[in-house]
């Protein structure tokens, strides 16, 4: 038995047919959706997000403004920055790259950032919309798009045993309540969890969003499981791998999504939808 794989493509391409004729109306009435791109210093990880997040964007008709800054800028400096943003009548989302460099509060910036513009679900209001399940703001772009990817190949949320693998704000936390508001049953693990892979098995979906290379091998699934691969890692080598070993466990399991070419894929269509929505809300 091979598993399905769950292709990231697919999910964004029905996601981005679904926005063209928002894009469409928008620019009937004179507006083009804008995202701002901010990025401070050179990590090839962010260069790399940025360039793939403006191609898909540009594509759809949505205009990119990258706002690139020094690895040494100030923290005020770069808050001043996010709040010209919030002026600025032009741009619609604003999606600020992270981590930050150590120097700078990250909780800081994000606060900055007017909620209107938060295409990235980062501001303490989006979070509380979250957190109460009440449509305000917008949700972490990556956590919507293990949703997005779950809903479009008719992978039934409600009444399922789901486990997290990861408890972070951008992934992991708003995630596991995204998917309690959907009627799952979450479980949530991180590195004080005793015997994560018995727990894992016990997953009808495992989410694995822990940032360790192919740490997710075999004796984590159950034969009928879907499994999500969040992670994004460079393994001994230097490639790009997620936190499944997909090639160990794509046997074993009923559905898996791939590395690259499934969540990430699906994030930036979640970012474009995310950017339409606020342009269609200001
Ligand atoms: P993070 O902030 O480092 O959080 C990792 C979480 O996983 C933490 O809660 C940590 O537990 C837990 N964890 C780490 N090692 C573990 C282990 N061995 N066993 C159990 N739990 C473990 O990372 P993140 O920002 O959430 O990102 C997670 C992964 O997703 C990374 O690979 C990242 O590159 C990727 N990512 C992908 C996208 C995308 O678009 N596909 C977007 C964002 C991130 P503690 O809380 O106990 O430390």
């Amino acid at each position: 038995l091979r598993a399905n794989d769950l292709k990231g493509g697919e999910v964004a391409k029905a996601m981005e047919s679904a926005l063209a004729p928002r894009i469409t109306a928008l620019k009937n009435r004179r507006m083009i959706p804008t995202l701002a791109i901010v990025r401070v210093g050179e990590n090839p990880g962010d260069v790399y997000y940025q360039r793939s997040a403006a191609r898909r964007c540009e594509a759809l008709g949505i205009t990119v403004e990258v706002f690139a800054f020094s690895e040494s800028i100030a923290e005020e400096q770069l808050a001043n920055e996010i709040l010209n943003l919030n002026m600025d009548e032009r741009i619609h989302g604003v999606l600020i790259l992270r981590p930050l460099p150590g120097h700078i509060d990250d909780r800081a910036i994000c606060k900055a950032l007017d909620p209107k513009k938060d295409v990235d679900g980062v501001t303490d209001r989006s979070l509380a919309g979250i957190i109460k399940n009440e449509p305000q703001g917008f949700a972490p772009c990556t956590a919507r798009a293990c949703i997005e990817i779950l809903k479009h190949f008719k992978i039934e949320i409600a009444g399922k045993n789901i486990v997290v693998i990861g408890r972070s704000l951008v992934v992991g936390k708003p995630l596991s309540l995204m998917l309690t508001a959907l009627d799952a049953t979450v479980t949530v693990c991180h590195t004080k969890t005793k015997d994560l892979p018995a727990i894992a098995r016990g997953a009808d979906i495992l989410v694995a969003a822990a940032g360790r290379s192919r740490m997710i091998t075999k004796e984590y699934v159950r034969e009928d499981a879907v499994v999500i691969d969040v992670g994004i890692n460079t393994d001994e080598n230097g490639k790009l791998s997620g936190d499944v070993d997909y090639n160990g466990v794509c046997d074993a399991v009923s559905a898996i999504t791939p590395v690259p070419g499934g969540v990430g894929t699906v994030t930036t269509a979640v970012l474009a939808a995310q950017v339409v929505e606020a342009a269609e809300r200001s």
